[in-house]
């Protein structure tokens, strides 16, 4: 069994592909997605995909930093509150998500005062909820740890983790996760990521529709992949292949506490204690 922790199933890509990704998810034994939102609208849909597909599709919701700074004029409150009348629904919304910091997006010193000031409001907000977050963190890891010992957070998703690896041991420490996609198949940079983080800190994902490049190209990107990115795992890290899978699964159910909700996590897992995962 295999999981997606990292999925954007509400892009319009996907459009009315749902039920053909639900389907190839269950073909290739995908038992979880965590659908992320780049916005309000993509919130929205990603909850509605939740609970259309209970028990296979999870909801992440919250502000992409690459949306921080075209949002609608209050936006970031309607995001807030939509997420917060939500956020009861016990197992549909199980993670904040995808929030973070991207330079790329925020070259201005107001833009990036701004990026910097819809991250903290999700992050404050991932706080009140005692949600974990799942982080975009390209050209920023060193920035965004910095900036996490500000909030007691339920569990950090390092999604796409590519670097600087020197950071690896103080996200393990702190109780952060990594999850890799595609390129542990092919890019020398991110096998070198997943060599050094333990298998106990990894997750697997797609982020698509993200297209790949390597053996992916002219390839969709759908849960399908999951299997082939496992085998990957299980090379780079010489760890028999189902000891990944089964310690992925039990990753993914310990981080977002999807086990009451999911009969496949409930009799094989326990979540230690919440603490575990409060990062400081
Ligand atoms: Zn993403």
């Amino acid at each position: 069994m295999y999981v997606d922790a990292h999925i954007h199933l509400s892009d319009s890509q996907y459009g009315d592909r749902i039920d053909e990704i639900v389907a190839i998810a269950k073909q290739n034994e995908v038992v979880a997605m965590v659908a992320n939102s780049m916005n309000l609208e993509t919130s929205k849909l990603s909850l509605k995909l939740a609970e259309e597909h209970q028990r296979l599709v999870y909801a992440a919701l919250g502000i992409h930093p690459w949306n921080a700074n075209q949002l609608a004029s209050n936006e970031l409150e309607q995001t807030v509150g939509f997420i917060s009348e939500n956020a009861a629904v016990k197992g549909k919304i199980i993670a904040i998500g995808e929030i973070g910091l991207d330079p790329q997006y925020a070259k201005r010193k107001e833009h990036k005062e701004q990026q910097g000031r819809v991250f903290n409001r999700m992050l404050q907000l991932a706080e009140q909820l005692a949600l974990p977050i799942i982080v975009h963190s390209r050209w920023s890891a060193q920035e965004i740890l910095g900036v996490l010992p500000s909030y007691r957070l339920n569990g950090v998703l390092w999604h796409w983790f590519s670097g600087p690896l020197e950071l690896l041991p103080k996200i393990a420490e702190r109780g952060g996760y990594v999850s890799e996609g595609p390129p542990v198949v092919f890019s020398d940079r991110i096998q070198e990521v997943v060599r050094h983080v333990p298998l106990e800190r990894l997750l697997t994902e797609t982020d698509g529709p993200v297209r790949y490049y390597g053996p992916f190209k002219d390839k969709p990107t759908t849960p399908a992949l999951i299997p082939e990115i496992v085998r990957a795992v299980s090379e780079v890290k010489k760890i028999k292949e189902s000891k990944v899978a089964e310690q992925i699964l039990r990753n993914f159910a310990d981080l977002f506490d999807v086990q009451q909700v999911t009969p496949v996590f409930k009799h094989s897992f326990s979540r230690s204690t919440t603490t575990a995962h409060l990062v400081i």
